[in-house]
């Protein structure tokens, strides 16, 4: 069995320790998986199911050519519950591998729960053991809110420094409150069809568009929170703090995104990616945000396309 543990406690659930659970016991060893859902629920989490997403429903490019395609490409290879899950329930959004989140979560649980190797206990894990049985190992797989009794446990461990989490909201819309006469379809640099949404903006919309922003009313942060921000994930407001440009370059450009109306590119555009295998929803492509619900009701909707948005 080479040098792997015979017994493996996993705590948490998500994407990582499910694709972890998976891996072991492909290779022989006996896991133990604890989930503390659907007993304790995390301030984001909202399904008793395994592998839930929270917030995109992208796991970004599928491209070989990019890292994060080749990533996935190596994951695949090597058997990986997570692509597997994620193919079997994709979405179509361009060079992108984006998921019906629902099923995605139930592809998961299933195999997971059919996997004889596997024992899921439903329970939330307080404490980190200090001594572990000879022949066995632990994963800690409980991600960015990581239950308060565990966090502790951790923190006596590693110190606070080095612990921070920071939520912010990615809203999805009705399609069928969408001006199908404005948005157009399109993938960028792509030629056909396309699998998103794209709302055009001219400049004046734009500049309107941050001017409202800018002021906009934001969720006060919580107590767990600090505002130590992921370059990757940032929100609207914040990305437009440094400079009425930014949107424009990050994820309103415009380029490769010709609308066929006027057969050029606009200003500026805001990308929708459909959310559901039905189409029914569309979310937002980049625009994570701490605007209040109110607010992200009245700025959203000076979006072109997206005035009577639900
Ligand atoms: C609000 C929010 C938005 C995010 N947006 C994005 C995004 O757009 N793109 C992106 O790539 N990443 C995003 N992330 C990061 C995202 O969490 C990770 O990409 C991914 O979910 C991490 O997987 P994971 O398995 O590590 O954690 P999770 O998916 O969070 O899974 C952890 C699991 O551990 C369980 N758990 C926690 N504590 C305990 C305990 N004490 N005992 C037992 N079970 C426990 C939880 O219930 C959960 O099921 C976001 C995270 C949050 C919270």
């Amino acid at each position: 069995m080479g040098s792997h543990p015979e017994q493996l406690q996993i705590i948490g659930g998500g994407l990582a320790g499910c694709e972890a659970a998976w891996q072991a016991a492909g290779l022989g060893c006996r896991v133990v998986l604890y989930e503390m859902k659907p007993l304790v629920f995390s301030p984001a989490h909202q399904s008793p199911l395994l592998g839930e997403l929270v917030c995109s429903n992208s796991l970004r490019s599928a491209a070989v050519t990019s890292a994060v395609g080749l990533l996935k490409e190596e994951m695949r290879c090597m058997g990986s519950l997570i692509i597997e899950a994620a193919e079997v329930t994709r979405v179509p959004a361009g060079k992108a591998l984006a998921v019906d989140r629902e099923k995605f979560a139930h592809c998961i649980t299933e195999k997971i729960g059919a996997n004889s190797l596997i024992t899921l206990v439903r329970e939330e894990v307080k404490e980190l053991p200090a001594i572990l049985p000879e022949g066995s190992a632990l994963i800690l797989a409980t991600g960015p809110l990581t239950s308060d009794a565990l966090a502790e446990s951790l923190l006596r461990l590693t110190g606070k420094e080095h612990l921070a989490f920071y939520d912010a909201i990615a809203p999805i819309v009705a399609a069928e409150s969408l001006d199908r006469n404005i948005v157009f379809q399109a993938s960028r640099y792509d030629e056909g069809p396309g699998d998103y949404l794209n709302c055009p903006m001219d400049r004046s919309q734009y500049e309107n568009f941050i001017t409202e922003l800018a002021q906009a009313q934001k969720v006060p942060l919580k107590a767990f929170e600090e505002q130590k921000y992921f370059e990757g994930c940032l929100p609207i407001e914040v990305m437009l703090d440094r400079g009425p440009e930014t949107l424009r370059f990050g994820p309103m450009k415009p380029v490769g995104l010709i609308d066929p109306r006027t057969g050029r590119e606009a200003f500026a555009v805001v990308q929708l990616r459909m959310e559901n295998k039905e189409g029914s929803q569309y979310n937002m492509v980049g625009f994570q945000t701490k605007l209040t619900y109110g607010e992200q009701r009245r700025i959203f909707r000076m979006i072109p396309g997206m005035e009577q948005a639900e």
